[in-house]
């Protein structure tokens, strides 16, 4: 792959090499069980007008690629056109997703392991990404990994972070939102998402939908809320997802079972991300 006359094809492969083929890519269980399965992978300017815009959407304290640049790298002058964010979906393998489908109130112990082991994979991609764009000369920096990230909590927006991978996502052409507030993308909400700020030139990704609501079956043909009817916490209704009851729920009540019966330190829920229509694909009407 030729970085120099395809540097997203060059990207792409960074990612899915890491996914499709590193040992670091483990739930760590008796099994031997990858977390995730092949990754999905956008791009978006950095200059695009939805970071700006997020400010409104996610809360003031968003930051766009240009301030995180510029907070990380105070002395580099870069315009906003000259990076690239770079976006990927990691969809949980079949046997967790299967997995948590039978459960009703407390997560599977697969899923615990993807919510916990599966963000550790994330967090080494996201360091492999940054070192091998780095190695190649592009400047680079994980959002999520910085010092600049961080949770707010604000009346108007409840809590929300200082950079949201899955709006990155929605900006890179990788997916639009649910009722559950998760992103439906190609392969589904069954997901964990990572992003990259690079000083790099790569063609964004189309945006293959008109508005943030369009793969969700209740926004756009008025039925399943089938993600209402997993909720075990009652925290979502057709007005949304209640981020306070969701959490209430997963600490402690899961965070309790998971150390009691899976015997180690974590957490997940994941009951409206599995057994509805959005799981694993696009849902179209007729799942509804
Ligand atoms: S389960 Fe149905 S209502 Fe809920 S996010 Fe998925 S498509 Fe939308
Ligand atoms: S993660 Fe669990 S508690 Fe939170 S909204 Fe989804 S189903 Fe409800």
């Amino acid at each position: 792959m030729d970085r120099s006359t395809d540097p997203g094809a060059w990207v792409e492969k960074l990612i899915s090499d890491f996914i499709d083929h590193s040992p670091d890519n483990t739930l760590a269980n008796q099994a031997g069980d990858k977390a995730f399965g092949h990754p999905l992978v956008g791009f978006a300017r950095g200059d695009d007008p939805l970071f700006e815009a997020y400010k409104d959407h996610v809360g003031p304290f968003h930051l766009t690629p240009r301030e995180l640049w510029s907070q990380t790298f105070p002395g580099e002058k870069v315009e906003p056109s000259d990076l690239t964010v770079i976006c990927w979906i990691l969809p949980h393998i079949p046997a967790t997703k299967a997995d948590n489908r039978r459960q009703t109130f407390f997560p599977a112990e697969r899923w615990a392991r993807g919510r916990i082991y599966g963000e550790e994979v994330n967090r080494k991609l996201r360091q492999h990404v940054v070192a091998a764009l780095q190695a190649a000369g592009h400047q680079a920096l994980a959002p999520q990994l910085s010092p600049l990230w961080r949770m707010h909590m604000s009346p108007e927006f409840g809590f929300a972070s200082s950079w949201s991978e899955r709006h990155a996502a929605y900006a890179a052409g990788l997916g639009t939102f649910g009722l559950c507030d998760g992103l439906i993308t190609p392969v589904g909400k069954a997901m964990r998402v990572g992003s990259v700020v690079a000083r790099i030139r790569i063609e964004p990704t189309p945006r293959p939908y008109d508005h943030h609501r369009q793969y969700c079956l209740f926004f756009n043909h008025g039925v399943c809320q089938r993600c209402v009817d997993r909720c075990p916490a009652g925290a979502i209704t057709e007005a949304g997802k209640d981020k306070q009851k969701c959490l209430a729920h997963l600490k402690p009540v899961t965070s309790d079972y998971v150390q009691a019966n899976y015997g180690f330190d974590g957490y997940g829920c994941g009951l409206c991300q599995t057994g509805v229509p959005c799981e694993s694909r696009i849902p179209v009407p007729d799942d509804g």
